[in-house]
């Protein structure tokens, strides 16, 4: 049987872009990923790039990395991955001060720029004046997500790379603890190294691994479950990306990591929804138009078809209180899961249970990061020292 020196669990953003780096150092690479059509939190993304935002040291260094590489990666791996810049919309309802909301911004490394509701308007005549008070802009990065995705893969193919679509059920291990391959559904894989790129089912495989341990903060990885309607091409034509400013995913998130006990109740919804409103165009004229965010404990909860079109019927009001002429735009609700940490920071590097075991999971804004730190990971096990990713480490 061959051994392969990495295995990579998971095909999607995280995956794919760290299985074509470990390939284009030499290694030998097996990509395994458990759905043949492709289901995923990176399918179903805006695909936007907030390079402006960055607003802490690591992310200032890591931002600017990202934009760099996206201008260049389409020329790399040699398939469109539709990168351009476009104009971001931040909209701030009617009853919330735009000022206070202007401020809370100042932190960031490029801060948007305040606009009236008519500038707003004439910027993106598709909005709707009467719900704003105001709006910010700036220029954001986009590119299209599973095109990025595809061209990581085919470019880790031309490369020698190799995909199998199974599903990793377990971890082989010697007697020492020392990983020496993994089991799927179908057969075994031999390898040196496994890194786990399982997004919102990260969290998941480490418990059935028997290694999920509250004795890091590292360890600690949680899921969301988003909610969100892609449609077909339609002919309504968007100038640019449309947000919420006061984004209110990231307080669910952190209000949901307090009590980690709380995790542990199969099934337990621990914080109320949110919906965070917005919409982007992809250049074929499809939109993605989202995003509730819900905390279940379970990954598997089978948000069932009332649950769906009471969400879509959400989903669908509230986008059309903003850009009133998506109301009847044709449309599908789609389900998936979002990985996340409590500190923002994503769990880069070895796991010390199973020599040979890492994670590369649990990010923020993983379009615009995951590139650049797949390449930094890859000069790291290759024994480069580096100064972020010894930040991330899942034993910080
Ligand atoms: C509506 C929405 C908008 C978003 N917008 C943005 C944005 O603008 N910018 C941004 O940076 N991020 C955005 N995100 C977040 C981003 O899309 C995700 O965080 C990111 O794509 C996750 O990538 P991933 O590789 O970690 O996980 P995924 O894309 O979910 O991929 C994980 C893969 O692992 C596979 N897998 C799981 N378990 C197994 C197993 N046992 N065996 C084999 N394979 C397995 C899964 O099938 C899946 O394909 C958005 C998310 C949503 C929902």
């Amino acid at each position: 049987m061959k051994n392969y020196d990495w295995i990579v669990i998971g095909a999607g953003i995280t995956g794919t872009a760290l299985a074509y780096e470990l390939t284009k150092i030499g290694c030998s690479v097996l990509l395994l990923e458990q759905n043949q059509i492709t289901d995923n939190a990176t399918v179903y993304s805006y695909g936007g790039l907030p390079y402006w935002a960055a607003n802490t040291p690591i992310t200032q260094k890591l931002y600017k990395e990202g934009i760099t590489r996206h201008r260049l990666l389409s020329q790399e791996l040699m398939a469109d991955t539709q990168f351009r810049e476009l104009d971001l919309i931040l909209t701030i309802p009617h009853d919330i001060n735009p000022e206070i909301i202007h401020q809370s911004y100042q932190q960031c490394a490029i801060p948007p720029g305040l606009l009236t509701v008519q500038e707003a308007c004439k910027l993106e005549p598709l909005l709707h004046g009467d719900f704003l008070s105001g709006a910010l802009t700036v220029k954001h990065g986009h590119i299209h997500p599973q095109k990025t995705a595809q061209a990581y893969i085919q470019a880790m193919l031309n490369l020698g790379g190799e995909i199998q679509f199974q599903q990793f059920l377990e971890l082989t291990t010697t007697a020492t603890k020392k990983c020496t391959g993994v089991k799927t559904n179908y057969t075994t894989f031999s390898s040196d190294n496994v890194v786990v790129c399982a997004g919102g089912i990260s969290r998941n495989l480490l418990q059935n691994m028997g290694i999920y341990s509250n004795s890091y903060d590292g360890y600690k990885i949680y899921f969301s479950h988003a909610e969100m309607i892609k449609t077909p091409p339609v002919y309504i034509k968007l100038n640019s990306l449309v947000l919420p400013a006061n984004l209110q995913r990231l307080q669910l998130e952190m209000a949901s990591t307090h009590t980690e006990e709380l995790w542990n109740q199969p099934n337990y919804e621990i914080v109320p929804p949110i919906l965070d409103s917005g919409v982007v165009q992809f250049l074929d004229g499809s939109l993605c138009i989202g995003q509730i965010s819900r905390i279940f404990t379970t990954p598997e909860i089978t948000v069932n078809s009332t649950n769906s079109t009471s969400s879509e019927k959400w989903l669908r009001e509230s986008i059309t209180q903003i850009l009133p002429s998506l109301a009847n735009v044709p449309g599908t609700w789609h389900h998936c899961l979002v990985a996340f940490t409590a500190d923002k920071l994503p769990l880069v590097g070895a796991i010390p249970e199973f020599s040979g075991l890492h994670i590369f999971s649990g990010f923020s804004s993983p379009l615009l990061i995951v590139p650049p730190l797949a390449v930094r990971f890859a000069k790291w096990i290759s024994g480069k020292k580096d100064d972020i990713l010894a930040q991330l480490s899942p034993e910080r």
